[in-house]
């Protein structure tokens, strides 16, 4: 059963085939002051969570589980929070995300989502792939561990759209293609757990976090989007900016407005803020373009053949210290109430924003997003839209658990930060 906190991290609990049944009804133990663990395993114990005492229930969701090729004899389910009445849970991420997706479809709407994985691969602490990016020679340094991952990740049935050597060395990347939201989400996990088992046979290990070496290019995890009514992709063939339908305008300009916000689900750890820099593609400024890489939105048309169905919009500040669940969920939040109240989108920008002189991000509203966690706490705290949305008592753990991640360890160096951070996810 595998499940992920509100630091990120993914936790498990193993129960025997035999127990399946039972547990499917009522679910295992779980200390209900997990809703508040930081990545270092202690607990933001601050109102109305200052308590050891309570449990809920793990229970997993047993129409998702597969059986894993690269560990015979083995399942693995995704689970969700429940209280000991059985009822869901208000800080389980991914009844949140649950809760989300069914907002939209309460309004006729749905969302194809996926999650691009960015990963570095090591052996023996370096990185496993010399370079460069997209290369031959990175690709042939880790052949049978592709080879056995591509087998695994079909027999798991995650429909692997591409995979190639990123840009650093050791970097590697696998996209998957769109789906709903909480599979979006469930496959995140499985991907990891997954591409973890395959790699330990090649005697690699794999660093999911933001950053694996001070100073070094990130590791993203994209968030792609597109907004559906009636069978139809709003973000293809419209009459609207970029080709979107009205809907979709407002529902990117929701995601846009609330961005500042979004970034302590999003992107939130303390090294989070070490990949988010300009340069990097990882979307620094609160801008959206057509296909511009240097903006946190950069909307996808499509070819003219696939356009219908694969036109979308990417969330580049997305990481791998996200928990999948609230990142997805945050974004829909936000892009949701962007379509309640109509929200005006910002012209698009083709430039890097970095070239943009003070007249031209004024203009189009564009910002530097938060520079480290600290600053991003504030925006965080302040929007009633996540808080209305998420729920606020999910609202108050997550808050609780960045503002005490930011006092324990926002003064460390980055080396330590780095190193503190690199297998946790
Ligand atoms: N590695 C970059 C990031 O941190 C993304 C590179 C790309 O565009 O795929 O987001
Ligand atoms: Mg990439």
């Amino acid at each position: 059963m595998h499940f992920v906190d509100v630091a990120g991290i993914s936790r498990v609990k193993v129960v025997p085939a035999s127990r399946i049944e039972s547990v499917v009804r009522a679910g295992v133990g779980w200390s209900s002051v997990w809703a508040v663990v930081t990545v270092d395993e202690h607990f933001a114990l601050e109102p109305p969570f200052g308590t050891p005492a309570g449990d809920d229930r793990l229970v997993p969701d047993t129409a998702c589980m597969r059986s894993l090729g690269s560990m015979p004899g083995w399942s693995w389910v995704p689970a969700s929070l429940f209280t000991q009445e059985l009822v869901p849970l208000e800080t389980c991420p991914r009844g949140a995300l649950v809760r989300a997706a069914a907002a939209l479809a309460a309004r006729g709407l749905s969302v194809q989502a996926t999650l691009e994985v960015e990963m570095t691969l090591l052996r023996d602490g370096v990185p496993a792939t010399p370079g460069p990016g997209y290369s031959v020679r990175s690709l042939l340094a880790i052949e049978p561990f592709v080879s056995d991952l591509a087998a695994e990740l079909d027999h798991v049935g995650i429909p692997v759209e591409q995979m190639h050597p990123e840009y650093s060395p050791g970097q590697f990347e696998v996209s998957t293609g769109p789906c709903a939201p909480l599979e979006a989400a469930d496959r995140l996990l499985l991907l990891r757990f997954v591409t973890r088992a395959v790699a330990a046979r090649y005697g690699l290990d794999v660093s999911f976090a933001p950053v694996v070496f001070a100073g070094g290019l990130g590791n993203g995890n994209h968030l792609h989007l597109s907004l559906w009514r009636d069978g139809v992709n709003l973000m293809a063939n419209g009459t609207d900016q970029a080709g979107m339908h009205p809907e979709a305008t407002t529902f990117v300009a929701g995601i846009l407005a609330e961005l500042p916000a979004l970034m302590a689900v999003i992107a939130p750890s303390i090294p989070s803020y070490l990949r988010l820099v300009p340069g990097h593609w990882s979307g620094a400024y609160t801008a959206w373009g057509v296909e511009n890489r240097e903006a946190a939105l950069r909307f996808i048309p499509g070819t003219l053949t696939s356009r219908g169905r694969s036109a979308n919009v990417e969330l580049k500040t997305v990481d791998g210290a996200a928990n999948p669940y609230l990142a997805i969920a945050a974004a829909l939040v936000a892009g949701l109430a962007g379509v309640d109240r109509a929200a005006p989108l910002p012209a698009a920008t083709s430039e890097d924003p970095t070239t943009l002189d003070a007249t031209a991000l004024l203009a189009r509203a564009i910002r530097r997003l938060p520079t480290t966690l600290g600053e991003a706490i504030q925006p965080f705290a302040a929007s009633d839209v996540l808080r209305a949305g998420l729920g606020e008592r999910l609202h108050a753990s997550i808050l609780a658990v960045r503002r005490k991640e930011w006092v324990d360890h926002g003064a460390l160096d980055e080396e330590s930060l780095v190193a503190m951070h690199r297998f946790l996810y």
